[in-house]
């Protein structure tokens, strides 16, 4: 076999403004690799070096070691070269030394599944070259310790050995700290940091048998080496595997040029926005820190500085800064380094238009000299999502299918939670204000640590600032508030992230953790109390705050406009109110896919007149209290058909197990024995006959109508008398009468015929009649299987994908949560079945379903009213198995309509 060096290229450059390559090589490249050649082939100035190709890491694993070094060798070194004449600095020299990072990179992101070292390229001379150099002993030494540790674990092994073991140069400095009496590594002096890096060389000595490589060049191997190994790392083989990822990509090599933005005042570093994250608008925005490492600007430590004039006025004005205190201590980039500012506000201009999307971008300012490190499409709130893609469409940037892509669908639920209603935020007692870190509105009561985010069931976790431990917590507050921290800090990207409300930078908040109390110009709140945010304004607010519900409106509405044009299948709701159905319908619902009847009876004075039908030992009995129920229905569906006017509403005859509606209570039951005059024995006797071992499976669906056909008589004049009177009023209906959890087609033979019956029967005595359709849920598998049988009668189908997931799986929905979580967790199971459609096994059934329904009849409607309706793969399976619709709860209708045209989008690409 030829030699790979001899047939292809195995090591790409970058830097300088050129590239060997460029961002489709991915697969050659890696993510990483490839991106940072693609921006250096269009101009920005990417910190030099060089990768080392996915396909070498696949030699590596057949050659071994010393074949692949003597193989890039050449390359290498002349890599090196390049990248010292850039930086005019030499690698290994202890005067001007040129210090290197080695990064692995997939084709494929892979977040913390394999080895980084930074700093590669110390030794006792070097960094003594670096003190020189940079006139910062401190920082040179710390570096050292860095790369050595760093170095120790990546490349010589040295990582715990067992889950109670801890690292070893975390022990060595938790030693000194106890010594030293200090808590941070901020607080080690040189000489601490001096101490350390000779205790590590020695620890690495006893534990390997080695001196650590004091030549730069071995160091390299080492690390180059160590990045091909962690592909085959525990893991990442246990990520690849989870992925579906082969191990035959490999990864490739990144080698790239250190730059500091701790190197005095001339030196900086940030982190800035193309366009604004929490709220979309087109504004260039970002902080920046002087004399600063990247982890200094997102830790929140230090308070950053705006990049911008604009945002740093805005700044100083929300936390209340005079104009000449802001520019003598809080200048924004634009005034303190005017050029420097130019040329980055260029760039990300170039990288915007170049990514057709807002970029989050991390900039290094080394001695004057401006670096960008990195750029990524920004994450975004659910607000700024929908901003940004109609405006990008807009200006020309992307045409309307891909705005349509842009849009996560889950995402837009952000858009779709209650906002403060403004009368009451204007009587609102505004405490303070910190940053609009992340918008929306949120109430509820104060607790300070993460893990007690549950505490309450509306919570906002007040910290200090937040890190990756409070994640969970996070997740559980209803909004996140914190006292430092800028637009960048942890709390911030993580809750716009997460779509939660969030402020940030709160600084006249004063925390006491211990004592559990925040303190307010003198006034305090203890943990319990009640506070809102709002996160669009910054506004901390005393108590609580009414909420009021959102609308579709701006942006929001126009892309919901956008998805009429593209979707081809229909987006219903399952409403069983009416309020619901306006909701419904107020966010665009093409109808109602699924009114669940029994829903109707739980209110008290109903559920009395059901409890008596139920009880009732004789059809005369029993339809005495169907009487009593026929004007409810009927108003009820009246208001319904009003609302949902001109469009198809579907209601589905009664379905549950008639024990949910019997009274289990003594003092319950002795009422309804007075009602109903019958002895308390007789009613508990019925309660006793009426109870199932197994209720999901007993006497429900369409076997209650079929048993006793009394409740489908009443349930149909309801129906279609509510239709008559509302066609008196010139208002059109288009009821759809579904029978559910039909098996056989003869159970629905038998309904239909009652249903047809009843209606004829209503419009003979009314003398008038209306359209309406017959049809049924196919929620049983024998049902999928029969349905060329069923379609025969049936005007419809509406998959059921509840019960139709309970019994494919035989997973009690009751039941499930018992053993769901551990299924998932195992791995068993990737995603619970009930949430996210099981289109390999259930969808089977609805293909098969669909298929042989309309091989009977070719255009018989299917959709579906399962929750998965309001799923975005499950709607994208829907419209590939070419559905009429989806129905779902009113608040996911946007969200199924997005979905809905996306696929269509994807299907026509
Ligand atoms: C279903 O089974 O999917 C369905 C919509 O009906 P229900 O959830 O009421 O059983
Ligand atoms: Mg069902």
């Amino acid at each position: 076999m030829e030699a790979l060096q001899e047939v292809q290229t195995i090591v790409y450059q970058f830097g300088n403004k050129t590239a060997d390559g460029n961002s489709k090589m991915k697969n050659l490249l890696g993510g990483k690799g490839a991106n940072l050649a693609e921006m250096s082939a269009i101009g920005v100035p990417v910190p030099p070096g060089f990768t080392i190709t996915t396909e070498v890491c696949t030699e590596y694993n057949r050659l071994g070691k010393d074949a692949t070094i003597k193989m890039l060798e050449e390359d290498v070194a002349m890599s090196i070269t390049n990248i010292e004449s850039i930086m005019d600095a030499k690698f290994g020299d202890s005067e001007n030394p040129l210090l290197i990072s080695v990064r692995s990179g997939a084709r494929v992101s892979m977040p913390g599944m394999m080895d980084t070292v930074l700093n590669l390229g110390l030794n006792d001379e070097v960094v003594q070259g670096l003190v020189d150099k940079t006139n910062n002993e401190r920082f040179a030494w710390d570096s050292y310790r860095r790369f050595i540790q760093m170095y120790g674990g990546v490349v010589l092994g040295m990582k715990p050995e067992s889950k109670d073991d801890i690292d070893p140069f975390e022990e060595i400095m938790e030693h000194l700290k106890e010594k030293r009496d200090i808590q941070l590594d901020t607080q080690f002096t040189v000489q601490d940091l001096k101490d350390l890096v000779y205790d590590f060389k020695d620890i690495v000595k006893k534990r390997t048998g080695h001196d650590f490589p004091t030549d730069p060049w071995e160091q390299l191997w080492g690390a180059v080496m160590a990045v091909f190994d962690s592909w085959n790392g525990d893991r990442a083989i246990y990520y690849r595997t989870m992925n579906g990822y082969p191990a035959d990509w490999g990864t490739a090599v990144n080698v790239q040029a250190m730059v500091y933005g701790n190197m005095g005042e001339n030196s900086g570093t940030g982190v800035c926005f193309t366009r604004d994250a929490g709220t979309g608008e087109n504004v260039f925005n970002g902080e920046y820190l002087i004399d600063a490492q990247g982890e200094d600007v997102v830790a929140g430590v230090r308070t950053p500085q705006q990049v911008t004039k604009l945002g740093s006025e805005r700044w100083a004005k929300l936390a209340k800064i005079e104009e000449a205190d802001r520019l003598e201590n809080y200048p924004s980039l634009e005034e303190l380094m005017p050029s420097i500012y130019e040329e980055l506000k260029q760039y990300q201009d170039v990288l915007e238009k170049h990514y057709r999307d807002m970029q989050d971008m991390e900039f290094t300012i080394q001695e004057g000299k401006l670096w960008i490190l990195q750029t990524r499409n920004g994450k975004r709130t659910g607000a700024a999502m929908v901003k940004i893609a109609m405006d990008l469409l807009k200006e020309g940037l992307i045409d309307e299918q891909e705005c349509l892509l842009r849009i996560e669908p889950n995402k837009l639920d952000e858009l779709l939670h209650p906002i403060f209603d403004p009368r009451a935020l204007k009587m609102a007692n505004v405490i303070a204000q910190g940053l609009p870190a992340s918008p929306g509105a949120a109430t509820g009561q104060i607790v300070f640590f993460a893990d007690e985010a549950r505490m309450y069931k509306n919570t906002i976790l007040t910290r200090i600032e937040t890190s990756p431990e409070d994640l969970e917590g996070m997740n559980l507050a209803k909004g996140i508030l914190t006292a430092r921290g800028g637009m960048t800090s942890h709390a911030a990207v993580v809750a716009r992230g997460m779509g939660k409300c969030c402020i940030s930078g709160a600084g006249a908040l004063k925390i006491d953790y211990k004592k559990r109390v925040l303190t307010v110009d003198g006034k305090e709140y203890h943990q319990g109390d009640w506070i809102s945010l709002n996160g669009s304004t910054g506004n901390i607010i005393e108590g609580k705050v009414a909420t009021m519900e959102p609308e579709l409106s701006g942006e929001f509405a126009q892309i919901m406009t956008l998805t009429d044009r593209y979707a081809t299948m229909e987006v219903r709701a399952n409403a069983d109110t009416p309020k619901d159905a306006k909701i419904a319908r107020s966010f665009g619902a093409n109808g109602i896919g699924l009114t669940r009847t029994e829903h109707m009876f739980f209110e008290i004075d109903r559920i009395r007149a059901m409890r008596e039908m139920i009880l009732a030992d004789t059809v005369k009995g029993r339809k005495h209290a169907l009487q009593e129920l026929l004007p409810m229905q009927r108003s009820d569906f009246e208001a319904i058909f009003e609302v949902m006017e001109g469009l198809p509403v579907t209601v589905r005859l009664l379905d549950p197990p008639l024990h949910e509606f019997v009274p289990h209570q003594l003092a319950t039951q002795k009422e309804l024995a007075e009602d109903m005059h019958i002895s308390l024995a007789a009613v508990k006797n019925k309660v006793a006959e009426l109870e199932e071992f197994n209720p999901m499976l007993g006497h429900r669906g369409c076997r209650l109508g079929n048993t006793y056909p009394e409740i489908t008589e009443m349930q149909t004049r309801a129906i279609i008398e509510a239709a008559l009177n509302l066609k008196e009023k010139g208002i059109t209906t288009k009821p759809e009468i579904m029978v559910p959890l039909v098996g056989t087609s003869n159970e629905f033979i038998e309904q239909e015929k009652v249903i047809r019956e009843t209606a004829n029967k209503v419009f003979k005595e009314r003398n008038d009649s209306i359209e309406y359709l017959v049809g049924t849920m196919i929620e049983i598998p024998r049902a999928a299987l029969m349905a060329s049988e069923i379609a025969k009668r049936a005007d419809f189908f509406s998959f059921g994908t509840n019960d139709l997931t309970q019994m494919a799986f035989g997973y009690s929905r009751d039941d499930a949560s018992k053993f769901l979580p551990v299924y998932i967790e195992k791995g068993i199971l990737k995603v619970d079945p009930f949430e996210v459609l099981d289109q390999e096994g259930v969808g089977q059934l609805i293909q098969m379903g669909t298929e042989r329904g309309r091989d009977t009849k070719p255009d018989l409607k299917v959709g579906i009213c399962g929750e998965h309706g309001g799923e975005p793969s499950s709607v994208e399976f829907c419209h590939n198995t070419a559905m009429n619709y989806v129905s779902c709860s009113p608040f996911r209708v946007p969200i199924a309509r997005l979905a809905s045209a996306q696929a269509a989008v994807r299907a026509a690409r």
